[in-house]
């Protein structure tokens, strides 16, 4: 089958091949003698720093927003490796790594905002980033409103303050994956003279956030790039230097950065990350459509899926689909009984995360937090997170599970 004949191309293929010689060649030494002729450049641990003389020392004090760092807290050599690697993946010119990702979201948050700003944030947003926004950011006098993943530009404008100085967006919605209008939110951002912020972390490498008119972009390195669940990590990548230098003050203020051992980790994960996403979103779309079949199965909240909310969107803006989506049950089946089948599955890990070789399950129904209306999902819901494994023994796996679901139910 050619590629134009396969309907699943776009969502398995083509953002992962234009990724894949990046993907192999950023952040690795330049030149053969530059990490004694090894092809990685190895971990680089230290916390003082030496230096031969006064003169010396004060020459590189002075430039502080170089690579150059005075201390070990300003981030290793593996850190700004990593650093310059991430920036080629999101298409972005300067990224800052932080301790993770939730740290990365803080802390872009933090170093845009002021007391006497207001924030606009959807309400599909990471829960860790909104318990932040309602609590840490309130106390320090920065106002947040909630709105509609999928707000028109109008209901938008009406929201826009004139202190309004971050948008901020995550597409698709954690949990309940409706993808955001990116390009419509940049426009309104940027005639407002406000910035838009993205937690593009299921989007790496399938959305080019600053083609999009993104300002600052986030990640959960912890996730696909990481790969293999051992390492929490995160970064924000921008377009522009002055954001950045902005960004790297309040990150070394902040006394933000990532151990080298994790940023090495990361390194490493992404040179396979092409190929990993590759397979596993190809999977992913076989599990998901499976599940559309099933009479248990209310819909399936994958973005390169019809059912998705903001579907279109992802039709026109992304190159291809990640493998973590949502499946929502019938409203005849409750929570508990959703609870024996999660319980019966034996190849999907109970846990929080994803990003890793390997399938995992989480209930989402009691993780849902909405402002402005309820979830709009009709029964209860878990997520899937689909691994490297066969995806027919994934299929074996849920089959299992569903009769577990009948079962329980009736019982
Ligand atoms: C996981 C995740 C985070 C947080 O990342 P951690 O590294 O676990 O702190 C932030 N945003 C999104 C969308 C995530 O999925």
């Amino acid at each position: 089958m050619s590629a134009a004949d396969d309907p699943d191309a776009r969502a398995v293929s083509s953002g992962w091949s234009a990724l894949a010689t990046r993907l192999v060649q950023a952040g690795r030494p330049e030149t053969l003698d530059e990490a004694g002729s090894l092809v990685n450049a190895p971990v680089s641990r230290g916390s003082t720093i030496l230096f031969p003389s006064i003169d010396a020392m004060q020459s590189t004090g002075r430039r502080k927003y170089d690579h150059v760092p005075i201390y070990g807290a300003m981030g290793s050599d593996s850190q700004h490796r990593l650093e310059d690697a991430i920036a080629a993946v999101e298409g972005g010119t300067h990224a800052q790594v932080v301790s993770s990702g939730l740290a990365a979201c803080t802390t872009a948050l933090l170093t845009f905002l002021s007391a006497g700003d207001h924030c606009l944030i959807p309400d599909s947003v990471y829960g860790p980033t909104r318990r932040f926004a309602s609590t840490m950011l309130r106390r320090l006098g920065i106002e947040t409103s909630y709105y509609p993943p999928l707000a028109t530009g109008e209901e938008i404008r009406l929201l826009l303050r004139p202190n309004t100085t971050v948008v901020f967006a995550e597409s698709p919605g954690s949990h309940t994956f409706e993808v955001q209008d990116v390009p419509m939110l940049a426009n309104l951002a940027h005639e407002h003279r406000a910035l838009l912020l993205l937690d593009n972390t299921w989007g790496i490498g399938a959305f080019q956030p600053f083609a999009h008119g993104v300002d600052v972009s986030i990640q959960a390195l912890t996730k696909y790039p990481a790969g293999h669940s051992d390492a929490i990590i995160g970064a924000i990548t921008v377009a522009q230097e002055p954001l950045w230098h902005r960004l790297r003050d309040s990150a070394i203020q902040l006394g933000q950065l990532a151990g080298p051992d994790e940023c090495w980790l990361t390194l490493r994960g992404l040179r396979t990350m092409g190929v990993r996403l590759e397979r596993q979103s190809r999977s992913a779309l076989t599990v998901a459509r499976w599940l559309t079949t099933r009479p248990e199965v209310a819909r399936v909240l994958h973005p390169a899926l019809p059912d998705c909310p903001g579907h279109a969107i992802w039709q026109r803006d992304f190159t291809a689909a990640s493998a973590l989506f949502g499946v929502v049950l019938r409203p005849d089946y409750g929570a508990r009984a959703m609870g024996d089948m999660i319980d019966a599955l034996a190849m999907f890990g109970l846990g929080a995360s994803w990003g890793g070789y390997e399938s995992l399950v989480l209930p989402t129904t009691d993780g849902i937090v909405r402002s402005t209306a309820g979830s709009g999902l009709e029964g209860p819901a878990f997520r899937l997170h689909i691994g490297l494994e066969d995806p027919a023994d994934l299929i074996d796996d849920l089959k299992g599970g569903f009769a577990v679901l009948q079962e329980s139910s009736l019982g």
